[in-house]
């Protein structure tokens, strides 16, 4: 990378709020690839704040996994990508820190919660994006941005590293301008890891046959605006006639469950994993130590999470509080393993599964603004059944509207990654994506 490219990616920076810290090491110039973390991910040579004041200043002593892994491939960390904080939220309007703005239009959302992750990869020619989804932070801001967001397996790529947000969902994945880059380096992050005993080594990320029949789960058109839906029929027809799958109808009622058993169990979690955060260990202090510790914590905890933060830990307090905890947590737990089932129903009738990423186009910030908070949940309705089930789904992009992105959204049963990879090749030979204007 030539110091005049750190310079120009520098000004896109400036103009599109992609990192939170960028490295100014010219020897970039000689390395392989290079890559971003968003940075919910430790990175020894940058700071780690997952886009959260209380986290201001914390310098990781250590690498997360997939990061060292790029690194030992040869990849340069080129810096930490904005998001919400901690993951919580759909718009990356949710940070403490950098705004991230959509590469196609300033005044759009980048979509969330791996926004700046999303804006590097369409805006940086031949960059990987580390992102990370809980309940669609990959494909989301992939769909919006113009990118491939692929999101692979739950288990399949090391967590250690990974500052959590909900543990039994989040996964580390991709984006990338096009699938062919994924494809090329994701096997490096993938596989096994002592320090990470949720990840899994079997079955082994392999070669499989390519996808021959896709499925269209009725339920998840239900609703789906007309110009959406226009878009998306020309890309099925593309499927069908050019690529020569055959597409069918499924049912799955029980998607309509998904998105509120996802809300109770993500936050659930998330309220149990800050609270480690408290001004002790890492991160922002307390100014006044003649208090209590509860005062101190209050102080700190108070100061340091933003107000989405603060929902997510009373909200998933009380879903875990006796007395409230079989009628939440634990229904929402059965309601998870009945999607399971689902899907596995689902996938003995066809091998991929298919349906518009989002609803809509990346909306302005001033409609995000208007939103309703549960207008803003229910943004995700398309994203989070494949995140509540830990299957691998991969989101193409598959037009256009008024000259911002759509996205489709491939999802494949456990383990078979290999069969997005290779359908997303396929459609990228017919498929033209759209390019930024600034590029760098
Ligand atoms: N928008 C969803 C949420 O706020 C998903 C975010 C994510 O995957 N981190 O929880």
């Amino acid at each position: 990378m030539k110091a005049s490219r750190l310079e120009a990616i520098r000004e896109l920076d400036r103009d599109y709020g992609i990192f939170y810290s960028l490295s100014d090491d010219e020897s970039l110039e000689s390395a392989e690839f290079h890559f971003s973390a968003k940075d919910n991910l430790t990175t020894v040579d940058h700071e780690t704040t997952a886009g959260s004041r209380i986290l201001s200043g914390y310098r990781p002593p250590f690498d997360a996994a997939p990061v060292e892994s790029l690194r030992k491939a040869g990849g340069a960390l080129l810096g930490k990508t904005s998001m919400d904080e901690f993951g919580f939220g759909t718009f990356s309007v949710n940070s403490a820190f950098a705004l991230p703005r959509n590469p196609h239009d300033r005044e759009r959302s980048c979509g969330g919660s791996s926004g700046g992750a999303a804006c590097a990869a369409a805006l940086i020619d031949g960059h990987i994006a580390l992102g990370v989804s809980t309940g669609g932070s990959i494909s989301c801001p992939a769909a919006f941005c113009g990118v491939v967001g692929f999101t692979p397996t739950y288990g399949r790529v090391s967590r250690h590293g990974l500052l959590d947000y909900g543990s039994s969902l989040d996964k580390v994945g991709m984006l990338s301008a096009d699938c062919a880059s994924i494809a090329e380096r994701f096997p490096l992050i993938a596989g096994p890891d002592p320090r990470d005993p949720t990840s899994c080594g079997h079955p082994e990320h392999r070669e499989r046959s390519a996808a021959r029949s896709v499925g269209i789960p009725r339920q998840s058109l239900e609703g789906i605006p007309e110009e959406v839906m226009s878009v998306f029929n020309d890309a099925v027809e593309t499927l069908r006639g050019d690529m020569g799958l055959e597409v069918i109808e499924v049912d799955m009622p029980l998607f309509r469950y998904a998105q509120p058993a996802y809300y109770i169990i993500a936050t659930s979690e998330a309220s149990t994993n800050l609270a480690r955060y408290g001004g002790m260990r890492y991160g922002a202090r307390g100014e006044d130590l003649d208090t209590h510790f509860d005062g101190y914590f209050r102080q700190v905890r108070s100061a340091g999470f933003g107000r989405e933060a603060k929902r997510r830990i009373l909200l998933g307090t009380f879903t875990r509080m006796v007395g409230y905890r079989d009628r939440y947590y634990v229904k929402a737990l059965q309601v998870r393993q009945a999607l399971i089932a689902e899907y596995r129903r689902a996938f003995a009738s066809c091998d991929m599964l298919l349906a518009p990423t989002m609803p809509f186009v990346a909306p302005r910030f001033d409609e995000v603004e208007a939103m309703s908070l549960l207008e803003t949940y229910l943004a995700d309705h398309l994203t989070i059944p494949p995140n509540l089930a830990g299957m691998p789904h991969m989101s193409l992009p598959c037009g256009e509207i008024d000259g911002m992105p759509l996205g489709m959204q491939l999802t494949a049963d456990h383990w078979h990654e290999d069969r997005l990879l290779k359908a997303g090749l396929e459609w990228e030979r017919r498929f033209e994506y759209p390019v930024p204007e600034a590029r760098a």
